[in-house]
């Protein structure tokens, strides 16, 4: 039984007051309930260590949105896997379609990433999934198979066991257009075979694929569902602790 996930991308919002007030507030819903369920929240770089210390002891996991291939060097503006450790970070979002897009990461990159990541102990959340037009063109399996087999090319697979997928179609993130269940579903079936062909059956049973793109408190439990489904990456609704509360809970059943 793979544990769920419910992980927040909160992407570039929240300020310190801001982080303050959203993780004392998520504390507070969980201190009545915590579900049986991994929950990660991810702020940007400034929020890191404030935010690791709000969650010290609680059932929260502190995770990154990003981070360099290199250990450290002259890339102004970067942030290393070792920083990130040396703050606890546990999780990273590696691949993100906002990354792929705006700032060119190649899958070659994004699979260096996901090795220093691993290197380093943090587990990789490694997004993946089309864009409208792919879609539209019939190439989504295409076009996921692709960035599955480049961003996990030379991954061992004792390592394969710390990486998390998410199954984001570009096309439902931030638009509040939502993969079906079944599209979503689909989509992941597929990931899961593909990784039990490039390893076998018995670790893609174990690895955790999660869907992101427009994740609400109303659809969530219809997607957590699905039996290829372990959970969400989620955007928007992770910024308010009520919706990302709810999220939770409905990861659990
Ligand atoms: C995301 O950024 O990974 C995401 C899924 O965003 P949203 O939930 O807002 O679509």
């Amino acid at each position: 039984m793979r544990k769920k996930i419910v992980a927040g991308n909160w992407k570039m919002y929240k300020d310190k007051s801001e982080t303050i007030e959203l993780i004392s507030q998520l504390k507070e819903k969980l201190s009545s309930y915590t579900p049986e369920v991994e929950i990660i929240i991810c702020p940007p770089y400034t929020s890191i260590e404030l935010a690791g210390e709000l969650i010290k002891n609680s059932k929260i996991f502190l995770g990154a949105q990003n981070m360099h291939s290199e250990i450290e060097g002259a890339f102004t503006g970067e942030v290393s896997g070792k920083m990130l450790k040396s703050f606890g970070v546990e999780y990273v979002i590696l691949g993100h379609s906002e990354r792929r897009s705006y700032f060119k990461e190649t899958d070659e990159f994004i699979n260096q990433k996901i090795k220093r990541a691993i290197e380093f102990d943090i587990k990789p959340i490694f997004c993946l999934g089309e864009t409208l037009e792919e879609r539209e063109n019939g190439k989504t399996f295409d076009v996921v198979e692709n960035q599955l087999t480049k961003g996990l090319s030379g991954i061992s697979r004792i390592d394969l066991e710390k990486v998390v997928v998410a199954y984001e179609p570009v096309w439902a993130i931030g638009t509040g257009k939502t993969a079906t269940p079944e599209q979503a579903q689909e989509v992941q079936s597929f990931l899961r075979t593909k990784i039990s062909e490039l390893y076998d059956s018995e670790i893609a049973s174990k690895v955790r694929i999660l869907y992101g793109g427009s994740v609400k408190p109303e659809n969530a439990k219809d997607l957590f569902k699905q039996p290829d489904i372990d959970g969400g990456l989620i955007g928007g609704a992770c910024l308010k602790a009520d919706s990302f509360y709810q999220i939770i809970l409905a990861a659990q059943f």
